[in-house]
């Protein structure tokens, strides 16, 4: 397919070459990838392919970093902006998917293999020296673990066992320093629409997680309830209190609260002594994470001191919320007109979900495109990749066509955008407010 960008630009025309060479074995890989899930800071075996990958192409690449975490790194030799192209190691877990993992029940139901497939089809084509002599300053390729906030008790176990300190890959890497140098930050995710479009997404809430016990008094649940102080039955007033707070709320904000009990009781003849809960509290910003935590854990005490129970709550910093900028996504836009036309292009509006490609917004001019090619429901069984090759080689191509416009003519237009980006926290700031999110109280009444 030849483009009518290709026939003006030389330089993305060899990039294009080189990607369209490797197009199989990109699809292959991605492939591959989809049929060999793994969660968060388990994903050996999809970083070894990633970095052999990145190897062959002749770029330096790292390893190990947060546990799975791999980078490769191609300098162009000329000083400039150093830009990161980023793809998502870890999968989710789904069992009833059709193409599970048998034994952990990890599957990819979130399709971070096309990322890290267009992710290397972009490493592909800018690794080629044609287009490297056009360029300024650095690029990145980031495979980084762990994205979905999952299976926390085990991240948990690795934070105390101090092999990680946050529970999710990006953070980590923010923590390791991985994000010092770097400038500028691009990622392409898939989306459940069977469109051929490619539109980065506008923001995303912010999250944090909480885990809640509930303890009470257990005693003969039929003969002598009134001996017993009931657990179960502070946490169900809990879910009311937080759920009549909903008027609260402002509209802009997007606030998501969505309690579970993950354990009721033990015996059903017995008053339930011990209950827990998880919950995610979502919101468009950090203030209004804060504001409504504020109301949560007022709704847990106030619970707790009407049954007489005693009540933990232990938060953990979750996502930062999203805002992906303007002026980046728009260049990016360009590249898509150029590659699939005007119809393949727009914009993904505010989504509830969270992300931790949140916290890269918060430092850096960041984008999160969403490609179609994709269908049923995100995060569940019905999940599949319907259009491999928009999504690994298009994709790829877009992400390609974007950095050599940032990175072209000394860099000017990746200058323009660091110099306008106005970011919302330092480095230092970013990690302060995340650790600030951390604590534990047990409240007892009063
Ligand atoms: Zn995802």
């Amino acid at each position: 397919m030849v483009t009518s960008d290709k026939k003006t630009d030389p330089v993305k025309f060899a990039a294009f070459e080189s990607i369209d060479a490797a197009s199989s074995s990109l699809v292959d890989l991605s492939k591959d990838i989809w049929d060999h899930p793994e969660s968060g800071f388990r994903e050996h075996r999809t970083a070894s392919i990633t970095a052999n990958y990145l190897r062959e192409l002749g770029l330096e690449t790292r390893e190990n970093i947060a546990i799975t975490g791999v980078v490769g790194k191609i300098d162009t030799g000329r000083e400039g902006p150093h830009v990161a192209v980023w793809g998502e190691l870890d999968s989710l877990i789904v069992p009833e998917h059709r193409n599970s993992d048998p034994e952990t029940g990890a599957a990819h139901v979130c399709g971070h293999n096309i990322q890290i497939g267009n992710m290397l089809a972009a490493a592909a084509g800018l690794s080629n020296s044609e287009v490297l002599r056009d360029l300024s300053g650095s690029i990145s390729f980031m495979a980084v673990p762990a994205e979905e906030y999952i299976e926390i008790e085990y991240r948990e176990t690795l934070r105390e066992s101090g092999e990680l300190e946050f529970l999710a890959g990006k953070q980590e890497f923010v923590k390791l320093g991985e994000l010092d140098d770097v400038d500028i930050s691009l990622l392409t995710h898939a989306s459940p629409t069977e469109s051929r479009t490619l539109r980065p997404g506008v923001s995303h809430n912010g999250m944090i997680a909480k885990t809640v016990r509930f303890i009470g008094r257990s005693a003969h649940a039929g003969g002598q309830p009134h001996l017993g102080i009931n657990a179960l039955n502070a946490a169900n007033l809990a879910m009311q209190g937080i759920a009549l707070l909903r008027e609260t709320f402002q509209d802009d904000d997007h606030v998501r609260i969505h309690p579970i009990i993950t354990r009721g009781g033990a015996a059903v003849s017995s008053v339930p002594a011990n209950v827990t809960m998880e919950m995610f509290i979502r919101a468009a910003t950090v203030e209004a994470i804060k504001d409504a935590e504020q109301k949560v854990d007022r709704a847990l005490k106030g619970a707790a001191m009407t049954i007489e129970a005693e009540v933990e709550i232990s938060t953990s910093p979750g996502y930062m919320p999203s805002i992906f900028y303007p002026p980046l996504c728009e260049l990016y836009d360009e590249s898509v007109i150029d590659l699939l036309g005007e119809e393949a292009t727009g914009r993904m509006p505010h989504r509830t979900s969270s992300t931790d490609m949140g916290d890269i917004s918060m430092i850096m001019p960041a984008m999160q495109s969403y490609v179609g090619g994709a269908s049923g429901r995100t995060h569940s069984d019905e999940f599949e990749i319907t259009d491999w090759e928009l999504d690994v080689v298009e994709a790829g191509k877009a992400l390609a066509s974007t950095v050599i416009d940032l990175l072209a003519n000394d860099a000017a237009k990746a200058t323009e955008i660091i110099d306008n980006f106005d970011a919302p926290l330092s480095i230092k700031e970013y990690l302060e407010t995340l650790r600030g999110f951390r604590r534990s109280e047990r409240w007892a009444g009063a």
